[in-house]
């Protein structure tokens, strides 16, 4: 396991080199470096100064999916700044100062029926980046509305210190169109704070941002998938069948090329294979571009066969 000080000092060095990137070399990336300091300054300056991030009052969610994965790279990298900051105001020289904390509060709520390849993806995560992972028992009886609301009680129960939780919610996600970066929960969930700080993201700037950060990338992403959720409600996106599009292009060609320490020698993003369960999968990225290609955040659920939703 990645000690949780490394991680955050690899997370906090990937995010200051994407920022010196020259902006005129692409409009995405200079967009993606105006997100990212908005979200830096949501963290360092409205959050870390209501809340402590070293004592277990902030949690982060955490399913593996893309926009958190971003989320926790940029939530590392600030708390690796934090604590330098903290460090050099400190009576103490820099030498006798040690990373407070060894792993970070995460929470996974297992929904069940999840991809094998995105099970594998969380607990490589979770070590690389120094993640404690609790996994509350799903309740059916809970008396919320929603099966991931109990699940957030037990987790409250369970870590009664934690005041807020990091979401990598989006203002394209369904119902996230009037979500602010820091909020109350609904009435009809348990009470902490949502800290949102990745609402303004777009999804190319999810990919070019995780693109050049050269950190591995869940397998599913590479079979066409562009939103996981259940086996039984996620296919490979239809906009990214090779057959119907055949002159797809991707705006990701320096991200790719130039990719965070440049260790990438032959230009391939880093995206990990599937698990071998998740085999019969393996026909989909021949037939489909990876999830990467699309662009539009408009279509990125359409690989999501239609359910009821549980707000
Ligand atoms: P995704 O885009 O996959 O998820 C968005 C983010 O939600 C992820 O990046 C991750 O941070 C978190 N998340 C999603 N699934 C999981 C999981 N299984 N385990 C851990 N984290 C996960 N809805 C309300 O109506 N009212 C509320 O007050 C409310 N509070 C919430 C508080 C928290 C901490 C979370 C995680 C969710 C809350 N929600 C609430 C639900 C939320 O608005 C989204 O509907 C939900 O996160 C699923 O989002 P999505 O379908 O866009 O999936």
């Amino acid at each position: 396991m990645m000690e949780l000080g490394k991680a955050a000092e690899l997370c906090y060095n990937i995010t200051t080199s994407y920022l010196a990137i020259d902006e005129s070399c692409s409009q995405i990336v200079n967009e993606t470096q105006n997100a990212i300091k908005i979200t830096r300054q949501i963290l360092l300056e409205d959050v870390f100064t209501r809340w402590s991030p070293l004592n277990g009052e902030i949690s982060f969610s955490y399913n593996g999916g893309k926009d958190c994965q971003v989320l926790l790279l940029l939530y590392l990298g600030c708390l690796w700044e934090f604590f330098i900051l903290k460090a050099k105001s400190s009576q103490f020289e820099m030498k006798y100062q040690v990373f407070p904390m060894k792993t970070l509060p995460t929470v996974f709520i297992d929904q069940g029926d999840t991809f094998e390849t995105l099970e594998e993806f969380i607990t490589l995560t979770a070590r690389r980046y120094g993640l404690s992972m609790y996994e509350p028992p799903t309740n059916s009886d809970s008396k919320y509305t929603s099966n991931m609301a109990g699940a957030f009680q037990v987790f409250l129960d369970r870590f009664p210190q934690t005041e807020a939780i990091v979401i990598g919610i989006r203002h394209t996600d369904p119902f996230g169109e009037t979500l602010k970066p820091i909020q109350k929960t609904d009435s009809n969930w348990p009470q902490f704070m949502r800290l949102q700080p990745i609402l303004h993201w777009k999804l190319r700037h999810i990919w070019s941002f995780l693109l050049y950060s050269n950190e591995p990338i869940c397998g599913l992403y590479g079979c066409g998938f562009t939103s996981i959720g259940s086996i039984h409600n996620t296919l490979p996106n239809p906009y990214l069948e090779r057959e119907s599009y055949p002159e797809a292009s991707l705006p990701y060609s320096y991200e790719i090329e130039h990719g965070y320490s440049g260790i990438q020698a032959d230009y391939k993003p880093n995206c990990l294979p599937l698990s071998p369960k998740d085999d019969p999968l393996l026909g989909h990225a021949s037939k489909f571009y990876p999830g990467w290609y699309l662009i539009d955040d408009s279509l990125e659920r359409a690989g999501r066969v239609h359910r009821k939703s549980s707000h």
